[in-house]
């Protein structure tokens, strides 16, 4: 794949401070020039996405999902273990016709105790990026692949994330996204496959996904804290690069909606 490249002849400096949301995007001269997308940008087709309870039968009595009934759902959910050490469960949240969905791995303690996805530091910082790159949070629906924390912070395993697909799969039928910003290693390579190569080599490109909408991978927003530093080549300056294209997609595909 064709990575996108900065050609506004000013790529020695530094990306905006997203931790301060010091300037908003091009009013620095940073990275305001045009950015080459991906070869494969211009080939994703129309997102198809399933329609609830579609089986693909004529005839077939089709009860109508909401965000209520996934919600009641996943709180009697025991697919898993991870309801036993929950303190809530997690849905998600956002516009729920989103033209853009983030997704992520799973709540940590912040989002445990709230309720609420990406509401910590990471999700703090998330909100930062949003803001500078043009995005406003209520625009976008935010959520994670297992609705409950594992316990302190582990990883999930894929049956874990398995087992939690299908709530996510019914908030994506009910939101119909045409787009997915794919949040670490983990949601990453659930989502685009098992064998996709780690972030530093795939971030801010195009894939499709086990949902069949296209999807870009990015950096998580707790990866990016670690990594203060906002130099060039940094995690944070590739991410400010990313979630520029992922707006211009996004505005792409959104002017052409019906
Ligand atoms: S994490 Fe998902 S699959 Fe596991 S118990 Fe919670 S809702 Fe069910």
């Amino acid at each position: 794949m064709v990575r996108k490249k900065n050609d506004s002849g000013k790529a020695d400096k530094e990306s905006p401070n997203l931790v301060d949301l010091l300037t908003p995007p091009g009013k620095d001269g940073c990275f305001d020039g045009e950015i080459e997308y991906p070869n494969d940008v211009a080939a994703i087709e129309p997102v198809v996405v399933q329609e609830p309870g579609d089986s693909g039968q004529s005839g077939d009595v089709v009860d109508e999902d909401s965000f209520d009934k996934i919600l009641q759902d996943g709180m009697l959910c025991t697919s898993c273990g991870l309801y036993k050490t929950r303190a809530h469960f997690v849905l998600g949240e956002g516009n729920p016709r989103a033209t853009l969905v983030f997704i992520g791995e799973a709540p940590g303690a912040d989002e445990d105790a709230s309720g609420r996805p990406f509401v910590g530091r990471a999700g703090q910082h998330l909100d930062k990026i949003l803001v500078a790159a043009g995005f406003k949070r209520e625009e976008v629906y935010i959520c994670n692949i297992l609705k409950d924390r594992p316990p302190d912070n582990r990883t999930p395993t894929t049956d874990e994330m398995r087992a939690c697909t299908p709530l996510l799969q019914r908030q994506l039928n009910l939101i119909k996204p045409k787009l997915i910003g794919l949040l670490g290693n983990t949601a990453i390579k659930y989502v685009i496959g098992p064998d996709t190569p780690g972030i530093t080599k795939i971030h801010g490109q195009w894939y499709n996904s086990i949902f069949a909408i296209p999807c870009m991978p990015m950096y998580h927003p707790s990866y990016l804290l670690r990594y203060g530093s906002r130099a060039v080549g940094s995690p944070n300056w590739q991410m400010w690069q990313d979630i520029q294209a992922l707006k211009k997609r996004y505005d792409e595909v959104f002017a052409a909606l019906p």
